[in-house]
C-alpha cells in the first residue's frame, strides 16, 4: 500500500524467514516505484570491507543496485533530498539507531521500505527488527516453505556450526523450517553469531 496522499511519510517492513521472499517483494515494490518515476535509493550494512557499493539480490537472482553502509546514522547524509522512496534491506543487521531513521526519513515524507529477518536461527528476535515491526504503518509478515515437510517456514534452520563471528562462504548453511520442525537447540549457543555467506556468491546475507 502507498501512503494516502503525495509527500506523505510511511513506513512498511517486509519480516520472515530466509527464503520466504523478502528481496523479491522489496525488489518489486521498488520497481514499481521506479516504473512510477519515483526517485529510489536503496541501502544495505556493510557487511564486510570489500565493497561501498552493490546490489539487494534475491535467491532468484532478481536485483536492484544499492548502496553500503556501516551505520543507520550514515543513511541521512547520503540521502539525496529529492529521493521519495527510502528501501532498506537486511535490516536485521543494522544496529538500534535504525528505527529513528526510519521514523525521520518517514516524518520528511518519504516512503520507507525495510526487509529484514525478524527472528534469528535461534527463533530470537533479531536486531532491531522488533522496533521497527512496532513503528511500521504496514507490516508483510512472509513465509517460506519449510524444507522437512512443505508447510508454510516462518523460522530459519542454521545447519551447520562456527565458531567465526562472520563466516564468508556458509551456503547451504540455513533453510526454512515450521515451527514443528525448527530445532533451536540443534543450534550453537547463543554467543555465536549469525552467519554471513559471501558476497562473491551474489548475496551478502
Ligand atoms: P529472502 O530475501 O526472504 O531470503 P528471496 O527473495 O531471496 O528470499 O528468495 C525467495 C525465493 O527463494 C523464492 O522465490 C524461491 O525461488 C526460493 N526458495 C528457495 N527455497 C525456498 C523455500 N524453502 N521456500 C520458499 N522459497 C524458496
Ligand atoms: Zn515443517
Amino acid at each position: 500500500m502507498n501512503p494516502t496522499r503525495p509527500g506523505a511519510g510511511w513506513i512498511e517492513v517486509i519480516a520472515g524467514p530466509m527464503f520466504s521472499g523478502k528481496s523479491e517483494e522489496l525488489i518489486r515494490l521498488l520497481k514499481r516505484a521506479m516504473i512510477a518515476r519515483q526517485r529510489v535509493q536503496v541501502f544495505k550494512p556493510k557487511l564486510d570491507n570489500r565493497y561501498s557499493e552493490g546490489d539487494v539480490v534475491s535467491h532468484s537472482q532478481m536485483r536492484v543496485p544499492c548502496e553500503l553502509v556501516d551505520r543507520a546514522d550514515e543513511i541521512m547524509p547520503r540521502l539525496d533530498p529529492r529521493t521519495e522512496v527510502v528501501g532498506i534491506d537486511e535490516a536485521q543487521f543494522f544496529d538500534d539507531g535504525l528505527p529513528g531513521v526510519c521514523g525521520h526519513l518517514a516524518n520528511l515524507g518519504k516512503r520507507v521500505i525495510a526487509a529484514g529477518l525478524d527472528m534469528d536461527y535461534r527463533g530470537i528476535p533479531f536486531g532491531p527488527m522488533p522496533e521497527l515491526l512496532a513503528v511500521a504503518e504496514e507490516v508483510h509478515k512472509i513465509h517460506a516453505i519449510c524444507t522437512s515437510c512443505g508447510s508454510q517456514a516462518a523460522y530459519t534452520q542454521r545447519l551447520i556450526e562456527s565458531d567465526e563471528l562472520v563466516v564468508v562462504g556458509a551456503t547451504g548453511a540455513y533453510e526454512a523450517r515450521c515451527r514443528r520442525c525448527h530445532e533451536p537447540d540443534g543450534a550453537p549457543p547463543a554467543s555465536e553469531p549469525w552467519l554471513i555467506p559471501p558476497a562473491d556468491e551474489g548475496r551478502e546475507a
